[in-house]
Formats: C-alpha cells, structure tokens, sequence
C-alpha cells in the first residue's frame, strides 16, 4: 500500500469521536509507520455505537490504530506487523470491575481453598503444610463451605486427617468465619471449658469442637503462635497472584475499593516489576492515613496515569447484602423487628461528602438498604446544588434496594451504582431473607437502564466472584447456581450486559475517553472469548473460555 492510502484511511477512521490526544495521535502514526499487529478473524463485538461490528483492529504500542473492514485494516500491515488470528473466535474490549478488593485474598501467605470437594481442600492444605515451617501457621484462603458437592462444610477432622503438626486457619471467603484443626486449639490455649467471647462463637456439637469459629472468636488464633510473614514483597506477589487471575477471567481494569497505603505501595511494587495485569481505579478509604496523606498533598480524584489512577474516596454507610445487615425501610423476612443496621448518620455522610468535595475528590458511600441509599442522596445532593462545571459522577457502592423515587433522584443527581454483578448467582442461599418482593428491586440492573443510569459492573470481590463472564450471566438470567429465579423483572439482554461491563465500567472511572470499547485511539484492551455470550444457551455462558487477554498491546493471559 501506498502512505496516500493509509493515511487517507487514517484519515476517515480518525472522524469516529475520539477525543483530540486520540485524534492526533493516530494521525502520527499516519505519518510514523506501521501496526504493530492486526487482529483479524473474529467477531469483533466493539461496543462502540458508531461502529459497533468491524472485521479486524490494528493496534500500534499501547493504543488501537484503527477498526475497520478486514482489507482498510491490511493496508496498515508492514514488513514487521505481526497477526493475531482469532479463528473465528469473539473479540471484546477488555472487561472492567468498578468495585472489588483484590488484595483481600492475601493468596501469597497462604493457599486458596476456593475448591469444589472437600478432598481437594485437605490435599491442598497438605501440601501447604509441607511448605511450611514446623509449628507454624498453615493457612488457607477463599474457602467456600456453600459450594461443596460434599454438601457438608469442611470440619476440624477434616483437617486433623491431614495435617496434626501444624496449625491450621481456614478463611471463609466472606471475611467473618473460619475453620481450624485440633492443633490451632492448643495453640490458641482454647479448651472445650473455654466460653465463647462476647461478639464471637466457637461452634460446638455433641461436647467437642466442629472446627468452626466466627467474628471474635477468630482472635485468640490471630494472636497466637507464628503467622506467614506478609510483608512488602509477599503483599507485590499477592498482586502479581491475583492480577494473573483476574487476567485470566478476561479483566483488563478493576478498582480497589478500599485502599491504604501498603495496597497502593503493593500495586507500584508489581508495576515496576512487570507483574501488574490490570489497571486499578484506587479508591483510598475515608478513614485511612492515605486519604488525609492525599488530601494534604493536594492530590484528589483522577490523579495518576492509565495504570494506577486515584479514584473516588470510600466510606460505608450501612451493612451487608449477603451478611443481611443493610439498612431498610421494610424489615427482614422472618425479623419483624431487623431493619438492618447504619454505620453512619446523616450528620457525619454530610461532613464526609463535604469535605471531600473541598479536596477534590469524588465520593462513593456504601449504602446497600433504601434508607442508607436515601441519606447519601440527601448528601450528593447538598454539594451538587451550587456546583458550577461537569457532573462529578459521585458513587453508591452497591446501591442494593430501591425504589422509584431513589432512582429519578440518583438519575437527577448523575450518580453511579455499582450494584453486584455476580450475586444473583452465586449467593443465591442468601436471597431467602429478603423475599421475593424485595428481590424484585434488587441489585436492580434492568431497573437502572431503563431510568438512563450509567449502572456500573462490580464483583466486591472476595465476597463476590469477580469472572466477567459468571456476571454476564447472572444479569442475563437472575438465576442462583441451583436454578432458582430471583427478580425476574431485572433481567437484561447480553449486549446490555457485556456494555454494562465495558463501557459503563469505563464510565465509571472518568475514562470512557480512553477505554471500555474496541475504537481506534483507545487503549489496546481485549479480550478473545471461545463463543459470543449471544450465541450460548444463557445458563452457560459462565463456561465461556476466555482465550486471550491483551492489556494495552500486551498479552497477559493466554489459554
Ligand atoms: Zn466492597
């Protein structure tokens, strides 16, 4: 091809609205030389609405060159541009996670548990063990007891059979229960005389310890014997760990939704390594020293580059949907009398909001229930009222339960929900609680759609699976792993979905300018899908094998 062609090409793609740093630079590169590779032979669902299907995608360094039919986009190969051939394949823009704690896991001081048979868990725990020195601690992570083809949870003798020299701390996935062997007792110095603490239980059957502890009864094993070490390369390998994980489900960008200043240090750490696989919107916590440390330094929201950015500051103004503690209007089934619990009032939502907004930095407040939701409202509001300039797209973590009168106010306001995108699914047990009713207004996607808001994608990993493909699901379908149907009215189709998880999880950052959608300028995010989610049966579309993902031109996972 001649370089009139190509820029003539360059040229009519660079029309598409990209913003002037994207327009320019493709039109440098008109002038510099070739695609460093092309993607061709796929189905390229782009999920950009001015071009929504294109044949093949050049991408030169860190960005896309161009999209376009399979011939315009030949015309940019040169001697040295390498070809990815998708083989038919489904090619989408990377996938994003708005809310999520990926360093909760700590998976490099221990060994993950998230397993399906209770064998597996004892054989992995063994293995731990024959890692780890005499007496010390053996922990594992992530395990689910509701997911057990065993249909039982794991229990102290489980873990006795295999490993009676070490102590042992199982860590359920949700943050507030754990399983130990007989040897974590004695550690501990907890005998069967010992009561339960206040705030805490060690379960008990038949006279003798089921293995099981929850909330304060976990200390005396925290406080006792010799824990793995987590230090400052343990917490840049647990990033290196779970980014190559998060990678391998097909995510490019996720958030860290309550960041101190070892996460922050842990991401940089991993960065510089080489080992960093997504993105992160850093979200520092309300409470933390790295929120006053910002807010002196003067640094607020969207600091940072494409890699790590600074994010909205995070508090939590009520409890939990899975645990059942979020703040209602309406009670619990069952609990006339449980209206859920508020971690903060409206005095202190008020002072939070405006001091952040002092300091430049946009807000996201947990508020799960109707009644949490309504007293961030009160506050966005407030600060919104005499604002000059862009809509500051202030956050409700999760925004669970709500009603029609919330959602014209959230509408109204410009604000982002970032409701869980794999709940549905997976916690389905949990759902019983709230009833049929109330499910009809949860986690309430088609409900945030249809009102024009900009609904955000978010896992709150590790209480929710982060896998894109598991929250594409979910939405489409609203069913629970065993097939039950929950708000049924929420559904959504796949393209809502997969746009929710790209574009929207863009949106939700500030940088839908930059990425959430395969258009040239944009950051070379994306990822190679075995099937297109349209074309499975619904209730498959969690098996969807995730090929390759590509993080700004480089690949970072590779089935
Ligand atoms: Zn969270």
């Amino acid at each position: 091809m001649t370089n009139c062609t190509r820029r003539k090409f360059l040229g009519s793609t660079a029309a598409v609205p990209l913003g002037l740093a994207a327009a320019s630079r493709v039109n440098a590169n008109a002038a510099t030389g070739y695609a460093d590779f092309i993607v061709t032979g796929g189905k390229l669902l782009t999920m950009d609405a001015a071009q929504p299907v294109a044949e093949a995608f050049a991408v030169r360094g860190k960005h896309i060159l161009a999209v376009g039919t399979a011939d315009d986009i030949e015309n940019l190969a040169g001697p040295h541009t390498r070809r990815i051939d998708a083989r038919s394949m489904t090619v989408t823009p990377g996938f994003i996670d708005s809310h999520s704690h990926p360093l909760f896991a700590e998976e490099a001081a221990g060994v993950n548990v998230n397993l399906r048979r209770i064998d597996d868990v004892k054989q992995a725990l063994a293995g731990q063990a024959s890692r780890t020195p005499p007496g010390h601690w053996v922990r594992g992570v992530m395990y689910d007891d509701t997911k057990f083809e065993d249909e039982r949870p794991l229990n102290r003798n489980d873990i006795d059979d295999v490993v009676s020299d070490h102590p042992v701390y199982v860590g359920h996935r949700g943050g507030h229960t754990g399983v130990v062997n007989s040897r974590a007792y004695e550690v501990a110095g907890i005998t069967i005389d010992t009561p339960d603490p206040v705030g805490g239980k060690f379960y008990r059957e038949d006279g003798e310890f089921t293995g099981k502890v929850a909330e304060h009864a976990r200390r005396p094993f925290f406080e006792s014997g010799t824990w793995p070490v987590i230090d400052r390369s343990v917490r840049q390998q647990a990033v290196a760990i779970g980014s190559s994980k998060m990678a391998a489900s097909g995510l490019t960008s996720t958030t860290d939704a309550y960041g101190n200043k070892d996460d922050i240090v842990a991401y940089r750490d991993a960065r510089a390594a080489g080992e960093l696989h997504y993105r992160v919107a850093f979200m520092p916590g309300g409470n933390s020293d790295v929120y006053a440390g910002l807010k002196t330094a003067g640094i607020g929201s969207g600091f940072g580059d494409e890699m790590i950015r600074i994010g909205a500051v995070k508090y939590a103004a009520d409890g939990s949907a899975s645990e059942r503690t979020m703040s209602m209007s309406t009670p619990y089934e069952g609990r006339p009398d449980d209206f859920g619990i508020l971690t903060m009032d409206q005095q202190q939502i008020y002072a939070a909001v405006e001091d952040a907004v002092a300091h430049d930095f946009r807000v996201g407040i947990h508020a799960n229930g109707d009644v949490a939701i309504d007293m961030v409202l009160n506050a966005y509001e407030r600060v919104l009222r005499d604002r000059d300039g862009p809509n500051p797209r202030h956050r409700i973590e999760h925004c669970s339960l709500i009603n029609d009168s919330l959602l014209a106010r959230i509408k109204a306001a410009g604000v982002v929900p970032t409701p869980f995108y794999t709940y549905t699914y997976y916690h389905g047990n949990k759902w019983v609680e709230y009833g049929e009713q109330k499910m009809q207004s949860m986690f309430a996607h088609r409900s945030f759609l249809d009102a024009g808001i900009p609904v955000a994608p978010a896992s709150d990993y590790t209480p929710g699976p982060y896998e894109p493909m598991m929250a594409i699901q979910s939405m489409v379908t609203r069913k629970d792993v065993r097939g039950r149907v929950w708000g049924p009215e929420q559904r959504i189709s796949v393209t809502e979905a997969m746009r929710i998880c790209t574009m929207h999880g863009a949106y939700a950052s500030f940088e839908e300018g930059i990425k959430g959608s395969l258009t040239a300028g944009k950051l070379a995010d994306f990822v190679i899908l075995a099937n297109d989610p349209h074309d499975v049966d619904p209730d498959g579309i969690v098996d969807i094998k995730v090929v390759r993902t590509v993080l700004g031109g480089k690949t970072t996972h590779e089935a």
